[in-house]
């Protein structure tokens, strides 16, 4: 709580001090060479595409499970959304199936690193080069994924984090963009300033602060607010902490729940560090198919029901994006189309799991789960 008090007894409130030092912070924790603050990730997917060049016509290829925001930056500018379908055991992009969508038009590929699991980064790497096609990873959920000993955020142009709420580190709303590309770094910074040559801290720090600065292109206005990093900043002084904390109730979950077969819980692999923005399971009394699915849906949520009144709260993990209604009108696609991503869609389930969650409350949800009857 202390931390927000800093700009307000300063009254410097915008883009000052304090988000200098939550981007240095960000920066040493995922060893990327530059990090550059906004509002949220969805701005830093927005802005990494722009300044990247991708405009109106150009193709991105989004995987179908994804929230929303990772497809609809690529609509905010003008480009075509090109799905592609998931790995139901790591709900990430399919690698066997990206090849398949390049075309002419393809200009990016957006892998997500869905719920803090990395995407599997090389191959996506070596398949870019090929291509020449650009990486901006969806890192949302990313804090404290690793890839292979590289934190996420470093393989592509650009990594793209939030601070909503859901994940492991907040500001309320916010995010950071991470590149080891200095121009483009410096790029960012201004599209997110209104296209300011020189920052307001820059100018109040300079010889004539009573100038204003020019502006070589018309930018938008994604600045952080100081109190904000303030209270990231905070955070980062444990980052380490939290990181393990959720690693630790996650196995606690992986143990408890090693021998249910109708429960499938997140993917572990020793290339793969899970940060565990959350800890997404399949519900799967029975194997997934066209045929089984509607019924499984239908016993998840009634399940979902019994645990919420056990004071339990879950959710599906995320949305199959193709079957939103802006997409599945606008580019003709059925649920089918996306197979993987509509399974996940129906048949997902997220338990609690938060930093500060204690034994007994992890206690009584391992309790509820094990006494589920199919
Ligand atoms: C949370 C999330 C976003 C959006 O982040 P905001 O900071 O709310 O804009 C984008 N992609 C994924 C995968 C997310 O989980």
């Amino acid at each position: 709580m202390l931390s927000v008090l800093g700009p307000l007894e300063s009254g410097w409130l915008v883009q000052g001090p304090k988000v200098e030092e939550f981007e240095e912070k960000w920066s040493e924790f995922t060893g990327a060479e530059n990090s550059i603050a906004l509002t949220s990730c969805t701005s830093a997917l927005h802005l990494s595409l722009a300044a990247l060049g991708f405009g109106s016509g150009d193709e991105a290829i989004v995987p179908a499970f994804t929230w929303i925001s990772t497809a609809n930056v690529v609509e905010h500018l003008d480009g075509k959304v090109v799905f592609c379908d998931i790995n139901l055991e790591t709900f990430n992009l399919d690698f066997d199936q990206i090849e398949s969508k390049i075309t002419e038009r393809t200009k990016a590929i957006l892998p997500v690193h869905l719920f803090g699991l990395s995407a599997d980064m090389n191959p996506i790497v070596e398949l870019a080069r090929k291509y020449d096609l650009w990486i901006v990873e969806d890192a949302a959920c990313g804090f404290g994924a690793r890839y292979k000993g590289e934190h996420v955020g470093t393989f592509g142009d650009t990594g793209c984090f939030s601070f909503h709420p859901r994940k492991a580190i907040t500001t309320g709303e916010g995010g950071m963009v991470t590149t080891n590309d200095g121009e483009l770094a410096e790029k960012i910074r201004r599209l997110r300033d209104h296209g300011a040559a020189m920052t307001d801290l820059q100018r109040h720090l300079g010889a004539r602060p009573y100038l204003l600065a020019d502006h070589p292109e018309a930018g938008y206005n994604q600045r952080m607010t100081d109190l904000q990093a303030a209270l990231g900043s905070a955070q980062m002084d444990r980052a380490q902490d939290i990181f393990l904390e959720r690693r630790n109730l996650a196995q606690r979950y992986d143990r408890a729940f090693a021998s249910l077969d109708w429960l499938r819980t997140p993917y572990v692999h020793s290339d793969f560090d899970h940060g565990y923005q959350s800890y997404p399971c399949m519900f799967m009394p029975e194997e997934v198919t066209d045929g089984s699915m509607e019924e499984i849906n239908s016993k998840r949520n009634a399940w979902m029901d019994d645990l919420q009144k056990s004071g339990i709260s879950t959710r599906p993990s995320t949305h199959a994006v193709h079957t939103l209604n802006y997409y599945k009108s606008k580019y003709e696609l059925e649920p089918g189309d996306f197979p993987n991503a509509n399974f996940a869609d129906q048949c997902s389930i997220s338990l609690p799991l938060f930093h500060g969650m204690k034994g007994e409350e992890q206690d009584y949800v391992i309790e509820k789960v094990l006494a589920y009857q199919s």
